[in-house]
């Protein structure tokens, strides 16, 4: 209709001249109609007019842009100033000119258009002004992008002027990010991208932002809106002027490849892993193993192989059928499993066979500990609805096997030992290591019963004074005789206590035993005279110490000057700051400290001096010398001459004959601890022992 009616019109619509048989109308429309945007402007370049697809592609109308420049509104930071430059030159040289360029929407859309720009030039031949007709080349990337997006592929364009990164509209929304969110995520994906491979990929882009690679591709991991992690693969191609060295722009891909990286760890996990359990398989395993042999043999450390083969497997496989057999198998994976720490490798060889890699033993006691664990997990409960053992081969790297298949023949050949020897068992490869580990396995086990049982007695050896021989104090030193393993020292079963946890319950038990004999000798009537208690390095690691002094002492009522604890210089200086404070909080009970074994340790004399101790005991390697090994002498001098430097008291122990207190008398050493006056007594022959002494003294 609009058509029509124009048509007739005898005025042109433009300049409002007469039109009489409406020829300008007729070209006027088709500028008005045409789907592309035309602008006609003067010869300084102001816009006098604009047609209605301008308005569509750019959202301006005419009243707005009407003695404006294209220019000064349209161009954006992504635009080329290359080509906004030789825009200008050709304007001003009055030349017409067909260039691509990158403009904005005024909501700041970007679009690409192909601009044609001729100049109109006036009957004299001088230019009157221009007319530019533009043709919006966005949407011929239609059917790219639709082949890119089915593909989950996109372009991306990086301007060196402007260090603007353009990446195709539609590749965000393929990782689930609606319009808005897309806007803000910078077009290098960089702030999506997985942590772990940022800087790899700012790397990427920088050696082909300054020319240092021409190519290259680089895969990473961007998240998609819902958090998953999704593998990109980008490819990048720097185009360069011919002589630059650094690229004008870099024009690349990017490509969600996360489907093939699935399929592919599909592929890996059926060549690496047990279809049936998802463990390893022997060829992970052997990889696996071979790795940490070799940092085994660079560290000097050893690890161990366990080999497990199920006991009667073959019962359920051949009674039940084997898809008993299966979930029988995928459920013993996962109760060994829970039983392992992270760091060991777990692999299913075949059949009902099992092998275990630990890496990094500190004794070969950690491998049969494991066994052990393991067997106990089976057999806690039914494994899907039966009762499983097995039993368990260990070979030992460097002992038993220097290279992965002997490790695991001679864990194979162990295994058999311990199915020969009435199965749910483990053995080691060597006799030696069976009969010592085992001993130790043994003594933990009877310790851990002795400590729920309480089967222990503490000796009280006196310390006397060195001048006049009266008893001043005692050391409560641990006695433990087992129904099957007969008496046990302190030096053998206080390492394994440490080693294996039961430490703490020990020295409890020794705190409050302790102190409970010397409340009881207090109400006896007999003199109150000072406990030692040795502490467990491994005791002073716990902060909780002086709760659980104080606690044996409110328990059992003693005062608390009438206790003492003795720890080893090693212990002290391990952490000289933690110590310090540790050891105020126990001197703020109101307890004394002794240092023992003192001069076996490394003391550092700068924190001797600070720390709030009491007192230093000799050590007894040095007391036996005496007086006749000169370096013993010098050492037991000095350890004295420090001991009154600081103000501490100092007691020798070990002291066996009258020469030893001879010495130590004439070097004013305080107090002898050792067989010359008393051996270690129980209690009774302890007390017996004061009320004699103190009754020879009235
Ligand atoms: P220690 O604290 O240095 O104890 C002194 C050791 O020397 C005791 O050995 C004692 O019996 C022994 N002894 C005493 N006088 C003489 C002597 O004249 N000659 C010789 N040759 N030895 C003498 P014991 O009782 O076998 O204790 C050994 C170590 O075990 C102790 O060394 C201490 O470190 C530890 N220990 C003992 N009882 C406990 C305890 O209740 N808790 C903790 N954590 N450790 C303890
Ligand atoms: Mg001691
Ligand atoms: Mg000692």
């Amino acid at each position: 209709m609009v058509v029509k009616g124009a048509f007739q019109r005898a005025v042109d619509p433009i300049t409002g001249n007469e039109d009489p048989r409406g020829e300008h109308a007729k070209l006027a429309l088709v500028a008005q109609y045409t789907d592309n945007p035309v602008i006609i402007a003067d010869r300084d370049g102001r816009i006098e007019w604009v047609n209605a697809a301008f308005t569509r592609v750019t959202e301006y109308g005419l009243d707005e842009v009407r003695g404006r420049r294209p220019g000064d509104f349209l161009q954006g930071p992504g635009t080329d100033p290359r080509t906004v430059a030789e825009i200008g030159a050709c304007l001003r040289a009055g030349k017409g000119f067909r260039r691509q360029i990158l403009n904005y929407s005024k909501s700041g859309r970007q679009y690409m258009l192909e601009l044609d720009v001729q100049p109109v030039r006036g009957d004299s031949g001088e230019i009157d002004g221009f007319i530019a007709i533009e043709r919006d080349v966005t949407e011929s990337g239609e059917l790219l992008k639709l082949a890119l997006e089915s593909a989950r592929q996109a372009v991306w364009h990086w301007n060196a002027s402007t260090h603007q990164v353009v990446l195709s509209g539609h590749f965000l929304p393929l990782f689930g990010y609606d319009a808005q969110a897309a806007a803000a995520i910078d077009p290098t994906m960089l702030s999506i991208t997985h942590p772990g491979d940022r800087p790899d990929l700012e790397h990427w882009y920088e050696s082909l932002q300054n020319g240092t690679t021409d190519q290259g591709e680089i895969e990473y991991r961007i998240a998609a809106a819902d958090g998953q992690w999704h593998s990109i693969l980008s490819r990048g191609r720097a185009v360069k002027d011919s002589k630059a060295h650094a690229p004008r722009r870099l024009i690349g891909i990017h490509h969600d490849i996360t489907a093939r990286k699935a399929a592919e760890d599909q592929i890996r996990r059926m060549a690496f892993f047990d279809t049936l359990t998802g463990l390893p398989n022997r060829t992970l395993f052997i990889d696996r193993l071979t790795q940490s042999v070799s940092l085994a043999r660079r560290n000097h450390s050893q690890l161990g192989v366990l080999f497990l083969d199920l006991d009667n497997f073959k019962n359920v496989n051949d009674g039940l059928g084997h898809e008993a057999g299966d979930r029988l198998l995928v459920a013993v994976a996962t109760r060994v499993t829970s039983a392992l720490r992270a760091e060991s490798v777990l692999a299913r060889l075949g059949g009902d066979e099992f092998v275990l890699l630990l890496p990094d033993l500190h004794e070969a006691e950690e491998a049969a500990v494991t066994a052990r664990r393991i067997l106990e997990t089976l057999s806690e409960s039914p494994v899907s609805e039966f009762t499983v053992t097995a039993s368990i081969g260990i070979a030992l790297f460097p002992n038993d096997g220097e290279d992965p298949l002997t490790l695991i023949k001679n864990a194979d050949t162990a295994m058999y030992a311990a199915k020969d020897s009435g199965r749910n068992g483990f053995r080691f490869f060597t006799h030696a290591m069976n009969d010592t580990v085992m001993g130790t396995l043994r003594l933990e086990t009877r310790l851990r019963q002795a400590i729920r049982e309480g089967a222990f007695t503490l000796l009280y050896q006196p310390k006397v004074e060195a001048r006049t021989g009266t008893i001043v104090g005692m050391e409560a030193l641990i006695r433990w005789t087992d129904a099957e393993l007969g008496p046990v020292p302190p030096s053998e079963f206080v390492p394994v206590a440490e080693r294996h946890g039961l430490i703490r319950a020990l020295g409890d038990w020794v705190l409050k035993a302790a102190c409970a004999q010397n409340v009881a000798w207090q109400k006896a009537g007999l003199p109150g005279l000072p406990v030692a208690v040795n502490v467990s390095a491994l005791d002073f690691d716990d902060p909780e110490l002086p709760a659980r002094i104080r606690r044996a002492l409110d328990e059992t009522g003693l005062e608390a000057r009438y206790l003492e604890i003795e720890l080893t210089e090693s212990a002290l200086m391990k952490d000289a700051e933690r110590t310090t404070a540790l050891l105020h909080e126990i001197k703020n009970l109101g307890v004394s400290i002794a240092i023992d074994d003192f001069g076996t340790g490394y003391s550092s004399l700068a924190y001797l001096g600070t720390f709030p101790i009491d007192r230093l005991k000799i050590d007894r390697s040095f007391v036996r010398d005496l007086p006749s090994v000169n370096s013993a002498a010098e050492i037991t001098r000095a350890i004295i001459g420090i001991a009154k430097r600081l103000s501490l008291s100092v007691v020798a122990e070990g002291v066996e004959t009258e020469d030893h207190a001879k010495f130590l008398q004439d070097e004013q050493c305080d107090d002898l601890q050792g067989y010359l006056s008393s051996r270690p007594l129980p209690a009774d022959a302890f007390e017996h022992m004061v009320r004699e002494k103190t009754a020879r003294q009235d």
